[in-house]
């Protein structure tokens, strides 16, 4: 590995947030001495985990009730006093098996489930490790990442794509011998920083988003090289015989190029959520409804949709911005605190004297009050009415967001709010 691709994806750390729901596997790669240290926590937890159904199934026979995760949590304390080789283990490994296993109970119970039975050794290997904490997972070069487990360090992993943000993660060994790591996201809620602001957010096409407090954010871009790469890759693949190698080989590397793209703005996008969930009480965003507006210019067959090139283009650099994604990152950081506003005139209103004029808007990037004659960047304008929002009079009518004169201020990732 060259040590400069190790220093600059040195710190580019996971948080323990997440990207939507589920899972995702990517290839674990411990040494040898690491293999065996997993090997350990993987009998401990299938143990712990036969110790509770043996347990279940003494009670069942027993006719009383079964014994709580509590009770087995102070057994699992008793069993770790009395051997050895469970002492020596990982605490969090056994304790989880317990917690898993608790679990399937209630699954078994809500009817979802089958009754959880014995774990075999070769067959069952596997452990789970929660609050996973930000740092504990890195980049170490292009394609390799590694994580830190408890008792065994850090395991290097195949950073085959970006690991979701995720609270825990599961560990198995398959039948062939490979081991695997399971990231599980859970979307991680960011506390209200109980500071009375509130935030406005336009979306642009030609700036990313502007925020009421003068800040205009780009996310990332293909860069001009990357963009010149891609259109030769394009030309040559048109010219590639239908169902070649190397016509499958051209197909990869636009595919790695675009997967990097979107890697790197869904970077930005977390750092940006992140930022502004912390910043802001209150986030006020566009009510768009991006995802309509994109269907509706695909038309249908029989009634293609009118300027559907046009509008094609422009959506595709609306989704570019990944606006939509934005909006449901914010709402999962930060929960009951984004709040949707029409849309209608926020690009056409003063936000000096609340006049509404088509004309005020002098260009994408300038609005001039044809009536007051107030001039400002045209989407820090909207987002200060996005700010403003229904909530405008419960204020006294003050403007919110900072200063209205105030030059805008323009942002590379992350946001600064
Ligand atoms: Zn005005």
């Amino acid at each position: 590995m060259h040590s400069s691709a190790h220093t600059n994806y040195r710190n580019r750390i996971v948080g323990a947030v997440c990207e939507g729901h589920g899972v995702s596997r990517f290839r674990l790669m411990p040494t040898s001495t690491q293999a065996a240290a997993l090997s350990q926590h993987c009998g401990q937890a299938r143990y712990v985990w036969n110790l509770a159904v043996e347990q279940h199934n003494y009670w069942r026979r027993g006719g009383r009730s079964a014994p709580s995760y509590l009770e087995q949590a102070r057994q699992l304390t008793d069993a770790r006093a009395a051997s050895d080789w469970l002492r020596a283990g990982s605490q969090m490994v056994q304790q989880q098996a317990l917690r898993d296993f608790s679990q399937a109970m209630s699954n078994y119970f809500a009817g979802t489930h089958r009754r959880p039975s014995w774990r075999k050794a070769g067959r069952d290997e596997g452990f789970r490790i929660v609050s996973l904490r930000a740092g504990h997972v890195r980049r170490l070069s292009r394609k390799v990442g590694a994580v830190r487990i408890p008792k065994v360090g850090w395991v290097r992993f195949r950073w085959s794509r970006r690991p979701p943000y995720a609270k825990s993660y599961r560990v198995t060994l398959d039948r062939s011998k490979r081991w695997h790591i399971a990231f599980a996201s859970v979307p991680a809620t960011i506390p209200s920083p109980q500071n009375g602001r509130i935030v406005g957010i336009d979306r642009g096409v030609v700036v990313s988003i502007a925020l009421s407090t003068g800040t205009l954010s780009h996310a990332p871009a293909a860069s001009p090289a990357e963009a010149r790469r891609l259109l030769k890759l394009q030309r040559r693949i048109s010219r590639a015989k239908p169902g070649s190698k190397r016509r499958e080989r051209i197909k990869n590397a636009i595919a790695r190029m675009l997967a990097r793209q979107v890697d790197r703005r869904r970077d930005w996008i977390e750092k940006a959520t992140t930022a502004l969930a912390r910043s802001f009480d209150i986030i006020r965003v566009e009510d768009l409804r991006v995802r309509d507006m994109t269907r509706s210019a695909r038309g249908t067959k029989q009634r293609p949709g009118v300027g559907v090139r046009r509008k094609a283009s422009l959506n595709r650099r609306i989704l570019a911005s990944g606006w939509g994604q934005l909006v449901r990152r914010l709402q999962e950081k930060a929960p009951g605190r984004v709040e949707k506003v029409r849309a209608a005139y926020t690009s056409q209103t003063c936000h000096s004297c609340g006049h509404v004029a088509a004309e005020s808007r002098k260009s994408q990037a300038v609005f001039k009050c044809v009536a007051c004659g107030h001039t400002a960047n045209a989407d820090i304008n909207a987002a200060r009415n996005i700010a403003a929002g229904h909530a405008v009079t419960a204020r006294g009518g003050q403007p919110v967001g900072g200063p209205a004169n105030r030059e805008p201020h323009h942002a590379t990732s992350p946001v600064n709010c």
